[in-house]
């Protein structure tokens, strides 16, 4: 068991200014909260963060990592409080351990790689710290060293996880030790069979291949000091995992894989790079497309080697690096000087943000010499624009920042969208604005009877959202106007006399709908809803194909109208649905009162009254011919317009309508004001039968007390 000491030592062994009292405090409460709390191996439980925090002293790492390292497990298995790590560490310190805390809470369900993505992401950027990714690394690292000790079952499970999540994240932090360490612990668990195998045929060739190594090595430093190039050579074999997956991919056994060595040579310039290159070329056979220059075109992380791969001595593929001193410690100590390093897969789109990243997380790394100052001064949000969110079934969805529940509703199906009524962030209710963090849990409350709210559309910041709550009102307006034009067509039905019971059923309006080109009698009511089509335009169609005779174009009707401008129908007729109408009587027929007659509208004389039967109007252009009933009155009506200065007082205006209404005459408009004097002026337009009745009402008004002037506006 890893001791204090040794983690101490350790640390001023790279770090001889260390605060090492800080790094015992932290001991000392970690032994204190984990008391009495034992591992799986028997072993107290303090020898997990012990063992974490040793191992991010060999990768170097600052004092707060390693403090971090010893308390990461305080706050989820004992009963410590955040704001005392604080107190007693600091705000960095407590931060680091929050977000080790956080990611070590986040449910892994899915396997599929497009979700182990989104987690990985979900990680970063949860980490406002670099080192909290890190300092998670470690402990999933001591975790799968210590794997046995779980059951089968759970065995599997951390090792699926720590395959698809963590080894790639440490490779994309460049810490490509730690990757394939991870990932074979991962296959020892996962595919014990073939990790046997390999591990097995490896061992049993492992004579051959130290000799081939030892063979190739002395080759090329003959070579090399034949052209007088001081140089290092190393040779090993890949990882295990690496192999398998060559097994895999290819369909071979252990020992058919061939180009498992990979050489490395160091040299002291860059212009001895391409000359080992041309070296090596000379000496065995290129294999072509293997060789790769990134040297004079460094990969995004910063990373610089010369790649081939070549026909060894044996016939054997062999893979050379060749570098400098300096890109070699870059390669080996850089954070992300690994990246996707050998993985053989290409930076896909959603990657390029990571690449945005390390680039800039290299152009800091540049600008401060130091690594320890480095990870001190970065805090970083890595992926800003982007909020990674759980559904209740621990699956990740990935949301622009600034979402809301309602793009998560509307991200499920736009059913719960629409019926989403409240939610759940981590258990507690929260407001439909509420913006989602890293991390949350969202559960959607949903009701039938809720709807979509327009207001929605203020704060949604996904697509898929908007438009689905722009369909829905769409919709909403569309059932809304269907229902306010079948109102209207029944209405005009009914005063047309026709009998069409069930409007959305009958066959005839169907057919107008089509006429009219609509797609539907639905179609075509909401189109009457929203007034782009009128009543008359529908029944004006519907008359012939019930056996009764079309209606004049209101077309043709309307502009007739504006060029006939009087007042008021004095000849004791009115056309139906249209006032103020010039109208006279037709000298052929004589159409007499109580007769059933029609109007036809000419050509700047208003309408012309003739008798229905007349053939004058049976030879007339139907367009023109309208329907007119006798107006029941034989009186006319006047509008006459009264200016009435009251002192400002209640009940006057009803004093005043009532002496209007006794004297039979009819308000159409009235308007109040009060003067700055508080007198009251009111403007009343009301219709009376002649003037004799209009000068008793304005008598009649004068008398009433409070009134000071009754005059014609
Ligand atoms: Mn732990």
């Amino acid at each position: 068991m890893i001791r204090l000491n040794d983690i101490t030592s350790s640390l001023l062994g790279y770090h001889p200014e260390a605060d090492v009292s800080l790094v015992e405090k932290a001991y000392v409460y970690s032994a204190k909260v984990h008391q009495g709390q034992v591992r799986l191996s028997g072993e107290p439980y303090l020898s997990h963060p012990l063992e974490v925090a040793h191992i991010l002293t060999q990768m170097k790492m600052d004092v707060i990592s390693v403090v971090a390292g010893l308390l990461h497990d305080t706050i989820e298995d004992t009963g410590a409080e955040l704001s005392e790590i604080e107190r007693l560490f600091g705000k960095e310190t407590a931060n680091i351990v929050d977000g080790v805390t956080k990611i070590s809470k986040m449910k892994f369900s899915d396997s599929e790689e497009r979700q182990a993505e989104n987690m990985r992401k979900m990680i970063l950027a949860m980490a406002t710290d670099i080192r909290v990714i890190i300092v998670k690394l470690a402990d999933r690292l001591h975790n799968m060293q210590t794997l046995g000790f779980q059951p089968p079952e759970k065995q599997r499970l951390i090792a699926k996880e720590t395959l698809d999540i963590y080894a790639p994240l440490a490779g994309r932090m460049g810490i490509y030790w730690m990757k394939s360490t991870l990932q074979d612990l991962c296959l020892y668990y996962l595919e014990p069979e073939i990790y046997a195998k390999i591990k097995s045929d490896l061992a049993e060739r492992k004579g051959d291949r130290e000799k081939f190594i030892e063979e190739v090595k002395a080759l090329l430093s003959q070579k090399l000091k034949e052209a007088n190039i001081n140089a290092a050579i190393k040779g090993r074999h890949k990882n295990l995992y690496s192999i398998y997956t060559k097994m895999k991919e290819q369909n071979l056994s252990p020992n058919q894989v061939y180009d498992i060595l990979a050489f490395r040579v160091i040299v002291d310039s860059l212009k001895e790079c391409y000359e080992v290159l041309g070296l090596i070329h000379s000496t065995w056979k290129p294999i072509p497309g293997r060789f790769k220059d990134y040297v004079s075109l460094p990969k995004a992380n910063m990373y610089q080697s010369l790649h081939t791969s070549v026909i060894g001595p044996l016939g054997q593929r062999m893979e050379i690096q060749i570098r400098t001193w300096e890109m070699d410690k870059v390669a080996e100590e850089g954070i992300a000087a690994h990246w996707k390093y050998k993985e053989g897969l290409v930076a896909s789109k959603t990657d390029e943000k990571q690449i945005k990243w390390l680039r800039q997380l290299l152009e800091w790394q540049k600008s401060l010499q130091d690594p320890k100052e480095f990870m001190e001064t970065v805090r970083m949000d890595l992926f800003p624009d982007e909020v990674y969110v759980f559904t209740p079934k621990g699956e990740v969805k990935e949301f622009p920042k600034g979402a809301t529940p309602v793009d998560f509703a509307y991200s499920i199906h736009s059913e719960v969208g629409n019926k989403c009524i409240g939610a759940k962030v981590n258990g507690r209710m929260v407001p439909l604005r509420y913006e989602l963090k890293n991390g949350d849990t969202v559960e959607i409350i949903t009701s039938n009877k809720h709807e979509p709210s327009k207001d929605w559309l203020e704060f949604v910041k996904t697509p898929r959202a908007r438009t689905k709550i722009r369909q829905w009102i769409m919709k909403q307006e569309r059932a809304q106007s269907i229902e306010l034009g079948k109102e209207i067509l029944e209405k005009s039905i009914e005063q047309a006399r026709l009998n069409l019971p069930n409007i959305l059923k009958n066959e005839q309006i169907a057919a107008v709908a089509r006429d009219l080109s609509f797609h539907s009698t639905e179609d075509l009511l909401a189109n009457l809803g929203f007034g782009k089509v009128s009543a008359k335009q529908i029944i004006a169609r519907l008359k012939p194909s019930l056996g009764i005779e079309e209606q004049p174009h209101p077309g043709i009707v309307s502009k007739v109208v504006s060029r006939i401008k009087r007042k008021k129908s004095t000849h004791g007729i009115k056309v139906k649905g249209l006032d103020n109408m010039l109208v006279r009587f037709a000298n052929c027929c004589h159409p007499l009162p109580g007769e059933h007659v029609v109007g036809f509208i000419t050509r700047g004389r208003g309408v012309t009254i003739h008798k229905y039967n007349c053939r004058h109007i049976l030879d007339a252009e139907p367009d023109r011919v309208v329907e007119v009933v006798w107006e029941p009155s034989d009186h006319d009506l006047y509008l006459a317009k009264l200016k009435v200065v009251t002192t400002d007082k209640k009940g006057i205006l009803a004093d005043i309508s009532s002496i209007i209404a006794q004297n039979n005459a009819n308000i159409l408009q009235a308007q109040i004001q009060t003067t700055i004097d508080k007198k009251g002026v009111s403007l009343f337009t009301i219709e009376v039968e002649n003037y004799k009745q209009l000068q008793t009402i304005m008598g009649a008004i004068k008398k009433i007390k409070n009134v000071l002037i009754v005059e014609r506006a």
